[in-house]
């Protein structure tokens, strides 16, 4: 092809398994791995994938280089490892050892509900919280802040106030631990359903203990056995039944079995010997954030660990500050916020992210450091992934064919709107369309109508334009057409994201389900001229098609998969035979056949994937 050869290098490559940053550039590969850009983009070229030694590369491009060297390499996104320096410089210490946390005081038990919809999640979240909260002294009204606490026999247990398993994956997912105990509500008239299972496995994989709340008792058709019948058939054995799992008989409609289900929490907390120590910097997580026009940035955090004071350098995620205020449930300010409380902070930077884990600083400086290194790795880490994927990403209409390749599919945008508002709102909405197998990058984001350079950052990028009540300008509008830039105009974002959403469900890789149609066993093989061999079969289920795809079984074990060529009874070529009649199978390439092996033949059917 007149392109260079590339010849392995002979210098040896650094021993042990070498920290690579995802979208790293051939400029910054080779000379980790002892090669140079240049030996880097040569060897691409080679295998089909032009880039420059400026250019981000995909994973797969990393991995096939890394390969080609014999270099062991783990993948880690950008500032991945620059946290561990971070959590140094924060000080945080993450070990402690059983002796010492058997000194700490006891904490209030974390809390999630969870279970299928309309099991009663929130009337039982309401009912606990109007029942049990601790009326404040100004008669503070309830706030909704997105966690509260009750007291039960002078004791204090803490509830997120989001039910269902999505925030709690989602917490997780992001590595935060908020929840000590799940209650899981079923109704006891419906029983257990597939968000009950789900619920369930989330828990269990927390490997968080769960106390079941059988609700709506109060019905004529509950049916409180059924539910622990259908519980212990999954593992879950009811304490009466003598397996360990408590289960509470409730009505949150009617307020009946609420005491016994918050005593009961309280057994499970006691038996979990749940602890953390008063003092020191408190730690935590975000639990929810905002931007509030008044106050600036509002988050909820959970404090894990120390008391959070007011006054102190807060770090959480990228957003740091003094602490203004802090807030508890019941709209009071207050000075200080032990373990275990949920509680809104007023006077950081910036809005953090659900999931974010908070630390108080050992100072100011500190503090306002680490935030901002987290703020360019952030920075790095979308920069990498946009050049990323405008190299890789594809189109709104073109993206089907890259899930259907089996990767990871990035859809490239370009957005002009009308208003900031609509920009934040929209790509908002994009960024929760994204799976982890189809992401969304923003290549351009501004406000205004669209111009020629928006075409031409689109079609250099590979990009879908969207615009949000804007329209482009006759010289923009020529320049798309003859780059065929897509341009799709809008005026309502659900327009937009069902528009997205719909190409996702169609460009999803449909899934194939298995239906076997008919099996033949092999009595002979025999050749016949001008057709080749041929397996004399006797069809012993269903029917079995000329075209059909088949695969042949040895002993239970698949030996070949492929199609059948020829479909013959007697000397006549038939499109099927059914079961209990002789026939031949022409079996083209594959040869391998003997008497007693199973011819299967099998239809696929499109399974649609919600
Ligand atoms: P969620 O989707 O799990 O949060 O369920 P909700 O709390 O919204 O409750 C769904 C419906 O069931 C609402 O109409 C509630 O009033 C009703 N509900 C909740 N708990 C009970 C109960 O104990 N008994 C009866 N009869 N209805 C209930």
């Amino acid at each position: 092809m007149g392109l260079p050869t590339y010849t392995p290098m002979d210098a040896a490559v650094p021993d042990g398994v070498i920290v690579v940053e995802r979208a790293t550039t051939p400029q910054d590969l080779g000379p980790k791995l002892n090669r140079t850009a240049a030996d880097v983009v040569r060897f691409l070229m080679q295998h089909g994938e032009m880039v420059t030694a400026t250019q981000s590369l995909t994973d797969d491009m990393i991995e096939l280089f890394c390969a080609e060297i014999g270099a062991s390499i783990r993948l880690v996104d950008p500032g991945q490892e620059q946290e561990i320096e971070l959590l140094k410089l924060l000080d945080v210490e993450e070990d402690i050892d059983d002796d010492t946390y058997e000194t700490y005081p006891e904490r209030a038990p974390v809390v999630t509900v969870m279970g299928h919809v309309d099991h009663g999640k929130t009337k039982l979240l309401d009912q606990i919280r109007n029942a049990n909260v601790v009326a404040g002294e100004a008669g503070g009204i309830t706030q909704h802040i997105g966690a509260y606490q009750v007291v039960r026999d002078g004791r204090a247990i803490t509830f997120i106030d989001t039910p269902g398993h999505e925030a709690f994956t989602a917490m997780r997912a992001r590595g935060a631990d908020a929840t000590d105990i799940v209650i899981l509500v079923v109704a006891a008239d419906d029983g257990v359903m597939p968000q009950t299972i789900e619920a369930l496995n989330h828990a269990k994989a927390a490997q968080v203990p769960i106390v079941v709340a059988i609700n709506k008792i109060d019905r004529d058709q509950a049916d409180p056995q059924r539910v622990m019948t259908q519980l212990a058939e999954r593992g879950l054995v009811p304490e009466q039944w003598g397996g360990d799992t408590i289960m509470i008989e409730v009505s949150a409609l009617q307020n009946f079995g609420i005491d016994d289900l918050l005593d009961n929490v309280l057994v499970v907390a006691d038996l979990e010997n749940l602890r953390a120590p008063l003092t020191g910097r408190a730690q935590g997580v975000v639990l929810e954030a905002h931007l509030d026009i008044g106050r600036g940035s509002v988050a909820t955090v959970l404090v894990q660990k120390g008391t959070l004071k007011v006054g102190d350098p807060l770090v959480a995620g990228s957003a740091w500050g003094r602490v203004r205020a802090l807030i508890n449930d019941q709209g009071e300010q207050i000075k200080v916020a032990p373990p275990s409380t949920p509680v809104q902070v007023l006077g950081l930077s910036d809005v953090a992210g659900a999931g974010d884990r908070f630390v108080v600083a050992p100072n100011e400086k500190v503090g306002s450091k680490v935030a901002g290194i987290r703020e360019h790795w952030k920075r790095v880490a979308s920069l990498a992934r946009d050049a990323h994927a405008m190299a890789g990403g594809a189109k709104l209409e073109d993206i089907f064919d890259q899930i259907k390749a089996g990767e990871t599919a990035t859809l490239n945008v370009v957005i002009k709107a009308d208003v900031t508002g609509s920009l934040e709102a929209l790509t908002d909405s994009l960024r929760r369309l994204e799976r982890p197998d189809v992401k969304v990058a923003f290549i351009h984001r501004g406000v205004g109508g669209i111009t020629k350079s928006d075409i031409e950052l689109a079609a250099t990028s590979n990009a879908t334009l969207i615009g949000f009540n804007v329209r482009p300008d006759r010289n923009a509008r020529a320049l798309a057409e003859l780059q065929k830039v897509e341009i799709r105009n809008y005026e309502i974002i659900y327009q937009v994201i069902e528009d997205v959403q719909n190409a996702m469900l169609g460009l999803l890789a449909p899934v194939y389900e298995e239906i076997v149609t008919g099996d033949a066993e092999v009595r002979e093989i025999f050749s016949v001229p001008r057709v080749g061999r041929v397996a004399g079969c006797m069809v012993l289920n269903g029917t079995i098609g000329r075209g059909s795809k088949v695969r042949f079984l040895r002993d239970g074990t698949i030996i070949w998969k492929g199609e059948i060529s020829s479909l013959r009874r007697g000397k006549d070529d038939v499109r099927e035979v059914h079961a209990g009649f002789e026939c031949g199978i022409g079996l083209s390439d594959f040869q391998d056949l003997r008497s007693g092996d199973i011819i299967e033949t099998f239809d696929l059917r499109e399974v649609p994937r919600s």
